[in-house]
């Protein structure tokens, strides 16, 4: 053990996010070394990675050739400004991401996380309206259950209860369409269920209700991810982009968890046949090496910032680090890694099999449903009579430090989404052991 790999003796100055900190300093989680499939623990147990960190490992951990370029990009030009001036391998990445996204995606647009994407498509989407001449367009549609990260802009259009009640009031001037899940018509469904399509009418609704002149965008996950696991109603993203398109709407995919191959294509899109007018990105892109996010936009987008006198500038927006050196240059290796491994087909084939595994559970008492779609599978925790709610957390507890996997909890689903390197062993081990945390749980 080396002595970076030591516990810290003082756990008291760190605020940790998203997390009940009193609870986490008393039984701390901590990993302090990666590779491939693994975690490790401080005294060197490894941790088996279901959950690729944080939806965002795709390639697995400390991969050589992403750690190579990032340590050669340090090197080699450590920052350079991204207003007004670049550097080369900024451009050539946005052409390789542009090329992984469908039709005439073909612009992007980087900063540096989910947040910070969510928030600049949105900013887009009501900039681009104004520069159109239609700058009443400025209402912005999200959905229940959605999660589009923690700025004003992403949680005014989300609909996790949580990350909204204590912020005040919000962006004014957003409204939500209905979240697509129903237990009673779409438990233990595998890939899309066939129950929900008509719920994108709900758009019609709001159209009716405050006009299409006064709506920029609606926003969705293509597969909601962080409220638990709600893969899109066969024909529903189709439904809504006919929508958009008949009233002038723009549509947002927000594909922070789902581009790179979590549903086993470069991007939900692509797998749902369905193109959306910006799509964020954020997490696989660098398979969560260096923090990078972004916006890819269709021509139609961005040529209508391309229209007044060539000195002035077309998005007045961006951030110091956007487009960084270090994070363009691991995204490279990354991109490069996915296609010579090629980890996207890969998960594709994979997915009966974890779709399999995952249903293996059905029928354990304490789940009421599963779902899965492409490398995920998420497990929902029935409430059991006489025990306390979170039965999540304590589930995600005994996971580590019990059997020393590492999943991700939201509410009372558990989700399953590991590395696309993972092999059939490895699931297999994933599902035991999950199977194993349900009977301690419950
Ligand atoms: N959008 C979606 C769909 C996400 O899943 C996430 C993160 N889980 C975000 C945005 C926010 O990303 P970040 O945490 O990098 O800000």
């Amino acid at each position: 053990m080396s002595a970076a790999d030591a516990t810290p003796n003082d756990l008291e100055s760190f605020w940790l996010p998203f997390t009940p900190n009193r609870q986490f300093k008393r039984e701390p989680r901590i990993v302090s070394r990666a590779k491939d499939m693994h975690y490790f623990k401080p005294d060197g147990t490894p941790v088996l990675d279901a959950t690729a960190g944080l939806w965002c490992s795709n390639a697995g951990h400390c991969r050589e050739p992403i750690v190579r370029a990032i340590q050669e990009q340090a090197a080699e030009l450590d920052f350079a400004p991204s207003f007004q001036f670049a550097h080369p391998k900024v451009f050539e990445l946005a052409s390789r991401v542009a090329s992984l996204a469908p039709n005439d995606l073909d612009h992007v647009f980087f900063c540096n996380s989910g947040s910070e994407a969510a928030d600049t498509a949105l900013k887009m989407a009501i900039a681009y309206h104004r520069a159109n001449g239609e700058g009443t367009r400025t209402r912005l549609i999200g959905r229940e259950r959605g999660y589009h990260g923690v700025g004003f802009g992403g949680i005014s259009v989300g609909g996790m209860v949580a990350n909204r009640k204590f912020y005040g009031p919000l962006l004014a001037g957003t409204d939500h369409l209905p979240h697509t899940y129903n237990r009673a018509e779409q438990a233990f469904t595998i890939g899309e269920p066939e129950w929900g399509a008509h719920l994108a009418d709900e758009l019609q609704r709001m159209v009716d209700l405050h006009d299409a002149s006064t709506i920029a965008a609606v926003i969705v996950e293509p597969m909601a991810g962080s409220t638990g696991v709600l893969p899109p109603p066969v024909g529903y993203l189709k439904r809504l982009r006919e929508l958009c398109d008949k009233h002038g709407i723009l549509l947002i995919f927000d594909e922070v968890i789902t581009a790179f191959g979590r549903l086993g294509h470069a991007t939900a899109s692509e797998r749902f046949g369905v193109t959306p007018d910006i799509m964020t990105f954020a997490k696989g892109i660098t398979s969560g090496t260096v923090p990078m996010g972004g916006c890819v936009v269709r021509k139609h987008v961005y040529d209508a910032f391309q229209t007044g006198p060539d000195h002035v500038i077309d998005l007045f927006h961006g951030y110091t680090y956007s487009g960084h050196p270090l994070a363009a240059a691991a995204a490279l290796a990354t991109l490069d890694l996915y296609r010579e491994e090629g980890l996207f087909e890969r998960a594709k084939k994979l997915e009966p099999y974890i779709a399999k595994a995952a249903m293996s559970l059905k029928g354990h008492a304490l789940l009421q449903d599963i779902r899965t779609i492409g490398f995920v599978a998420a497990f929902d925790l029935a409430p059991v009579e006489g025990l306390p709610g979170k039965r999540g957390f304590d589930a995600m507890r005994v996971a580590f430090h019990e059997e020393n996997m590492m999943v991700r909890v939201s509410g009372d689903t558990i989700a399953v989404s590991p590395p696309l390197i993972a092999e059939e062993t490895h699931l297999d081990e994933i599902f035991e052991k999950f199977g194993r945390v349900l009977d301690k749980v419950s």
